[in-house]
C-alpha cells in the first residue's frame, strides 16, 4: 500500500515515515465533531478546534490516507491570493470587508511557519514571495494592471509590488523576462511534509484519524460510511475536488486537474544560472496558470493546468498522469530555463481541486443544523485552507475573532450546471485560456477572449 501512495507525488515519495494507513473506523461510533476528509482543511479544522476546547471529542475520516488529495501533492505554494482577486471580494463586499479578507490569508501563511515551527513539522517552510516573471508586453501590461488594481485598493508596496527588469531578473533568471509583479505573502512548502505533519500534531491533541474509511453521505447528526456510523453534533465536509462522492453533493464543487512535474537535483553550476536563491515561488503571467518553486533538496518542481474536466466530474487516475499535457509543462519549464536542458524529469504527477461555480471559496457553519464546510480554493489552498480551518474552528465553537466575519463567511456558491452544460462551459474555459495564450504569443496582443470567458464564469 506505502509504494501506491508514495507513487502518488513526488512529495509523497520524499516524506519521511510510513504511508500505511491508520486504523479504519471500527464500527459505529459518537463525537462531538466529525471531520471528512483529511487534508489540510480538514486537519487544520481539527488541529484549531483541539486547541480551542481540548474536551471536545474530534473524530477525522479519510477514505484514502491523511493527504491522498491535493493537499499531499499540489506546487507547495502558501499563497496569500484566493482564487478570486481582493477586488472581486471588495466588489461582493466593501474595500475594508475585502482588505480584511486578503490580510487574514497574509497572516495565515506566516500562521503555517508558527505552527510548523511549534508542532516540530519539518516542511521546509521558506518565506521567499512569489516572483510573477512578465515575458512579453501583453504580460506586463497585465502585471501592472493587476499590482494597480491591488494599490487602488489599499494594498501596499511592501505587500505587492512591480519591477522592473533587472529587478525581476535578480529573483531568477527566466527567459524573456521585462518586469514582473512580487507578492510577498508566499511560502514555498514540501506539501507532503505539512500534511503528514499535521496529522500528527492532530493525534498528540487527541483528534482520532481514521483512515481506509469511505463516506457516503452525511445529513445533521451523523455521517454514513462503509465501515459504520458516526453520530456527532457536528459534521464537516472537508472534501474539496472528491465533494461529488458525497450523495447529493455532484454539482457542488467541479473536479479540475492540475499536473506536476519534477526535476532531478540540479548541481550548482545550474542554480548560478538559474537564481531562484531564497526560494521564491515563480510563475508568468500568462492565463493557463503555471507555477513553480525550487525544493529544499534543490530540484525544480514546477505544474500548470490544461488537463480537461471529465464529463460527469469523473476523477481519472490516468487523466492525473497525461502524458500531452505533462509533455507541455516540461517543455515550459525548459523554456523559462535553457540550462536545465540536460536535466532529467523524476517525477510526473497530478491530482483534482475544486472548482465551485462563481470561483468564490467559502467557509460556512449553521448551528441549527451542525453542518459545516470549508472549501472551493481552486489552484489556491494551501493557506486558504488554514485561515479556513483556523475559521471553522473559532465558528463551531462559538469564538468571536477578526476571521469570523470575514466576507467569505457563509458565503454559497450556486451549483454547477447539470451535464452537458458543465462539461461544455469548463473545458470552453480551458480552451479559450489556452488559445489566448497562443493567440498572444502570435500577436504580442492582449486577447478577448479571456474578458469573455471571465464574463461568462461572471467572475
Ligand atoms: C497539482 C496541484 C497543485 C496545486 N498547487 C497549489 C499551490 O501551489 N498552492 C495552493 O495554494 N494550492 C495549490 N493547489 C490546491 C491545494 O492543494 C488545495 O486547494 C488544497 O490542498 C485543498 O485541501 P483540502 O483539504 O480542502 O482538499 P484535499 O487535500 O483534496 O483533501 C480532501 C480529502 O478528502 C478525502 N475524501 C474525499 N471524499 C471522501 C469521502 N467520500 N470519504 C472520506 N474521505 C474523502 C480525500 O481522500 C482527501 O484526502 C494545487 C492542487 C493540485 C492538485
Amino acid at each position: 500500500m506505502t509504494a501506491v501512495y508514495r507513487s502518488l507525488s513526488f512529495w509523497h515519495d520524499t516524506v519521511p515515515g510510513p504511508l500505511d494507513p491508520r486504523p479504519a473506523l471500527p464500527g459505529d461510533r459518537d463525537a462531538d465533531v466529525a471531520i471528512i476528509g483529511a487534508g489540510y482543511t480538514g486537519l487544520w479544522t481539527a488541529y484549531h478546534l483541539s486547541l480551542l476546547d481540548p474536551s471536545l471529542r474530534i473524530v477525522v475520516l479519510e477514505r484514502e490516507i491523511a493527504g491522498f488529495g491535493a493537499s499531499g501533492r499540489n506546487g507547495g505554494w502558501a499563497l496569500g491570493e484566493y482564487g478570486i482577486s481582493p477586488m472581486a471580494f471588495a466588489a461582493a463586499s466593501s474595500r475594508d470587508a475585502a482588505l480584511r479578507q486578503t490580510r487574514s490569508l497574509y497572516d495565515a501563511v506566516d500562521d503555517i511557519g508558527r505552527v510548523a515551527d511549534a508542532e516540530d513539522i519539518d516542511c521546509h517552510y521558506a518565506k521567499g514571495g512569489w516572483i510573477d516573471w512578465a515575458r512579453s508586453p501583453t504580460q506586463l501590461e497585465r502585471a501592472k494592471a493587476s499590482v494597480t488594481a491591488r494599490h487602488e485598493l489599499g494594498l501596499t508596496e511592501d505587500e505587492v509590488r512591480l519591477l522592473g527588469p533587472d529587478e525581476a531578473k535578480a529573483f531568477g533568471n527566466a527567459t524573456g523576462t521585462i518586469g514582473g509583479k512580487f507578492l510577498s505573502a508566499v511560502a514555498a512548502i514540501h506539501p507532503s511534509r505539512l500534511v503528514r505533519g499535521l496529522a500528527e500534531a492532530c493525534e498528540r491533541r487527541g483528534v482520532v484519524i481514521h483512515e481506509g474509511t469511505a463516506c457516503s453521505g452525511f445529513e445533521p447528526s451523523v455521517v454514513h460510511t462503509d465501515r459504520g456510523n458516526v453520530r456527532a453534533e457536528v459534521v464537516v465536509r472537508a472534501t474539496e475536488g472528491y465533494t461529488r462522492t458525497l450523495t447529493g453533493h455532484r454539482r457542488v464543487l467541479a473536479p479540475i486537474y492540475s499536473l506536476m512535474v519534477a526535476t532531478e537535483p540540479l548541481s550548482e553550476k545550474v542554480w548560478d544560472e538559474i537564481g531562484l536563491a531564497g526560494r521564491p515561488t515563480f510563475s508568468d503571467a500568462r492565463n493557463m496558470v503555471i507555477y513553480g518553486q525550487r525544493t529544499a533538496d534543490g530540484r525544480l518542481a514546477f505544474g500548470g493546468r490544461g488537463a480537461p474536466y471529465l464529463f460527469g466530474s469523473r476523477i481519472d487516475a490516468a487523466t492525473e498522469r497525461r502524458r500531452d499535457v505533462h509533455d507541455r509543462i516540461e517543455e515550459t519549464l525548459r523554456d523559462l530555463f535553457p540550462a536545465i536542458v540536460d536535466a532529467r524529469i523524476t517525477h510526473r504527477w497530478g491530482g483534482v481541486m475544486g472548482l465551485p461555480r462563481d470561483w468564490t471559496p467559502s467557509v460556512a457553519f449553521d448551528r441549527s443544523t451542525g453542518l459545516a464546510q470549508g472549501g472551493g480554493f481552486v489552484g489556491d489552498g494551501v493557506a486558504t485552507a488554514k485561515l479556513a480551518g483556523h475559521t471553522l474552528a473559532e465558528l463551531i465553537t462559538g469564538t468571536e475573532s477578526e476571521r469570523t466575519d470575514l466576507p467569505w463567511v457563509g458565503h454559497t456558491s450556486r451549483n454547477w450546471e447539470p451535464e452537458p452544460l458543465r462539461y461544455l462551459g469548463i473545458n470552453g474555459g480551458l480552451w479559450m485560456a489556452s488559445s489566448a495564450d497562443r493567440a498572444e504569443a502570435r500577436t504580442g496582443r492582449g486577447s478577448r477572449r479571456v474578458d469573455l470567458l471571465n464574463r461568462l464564469l461572471g467572475r
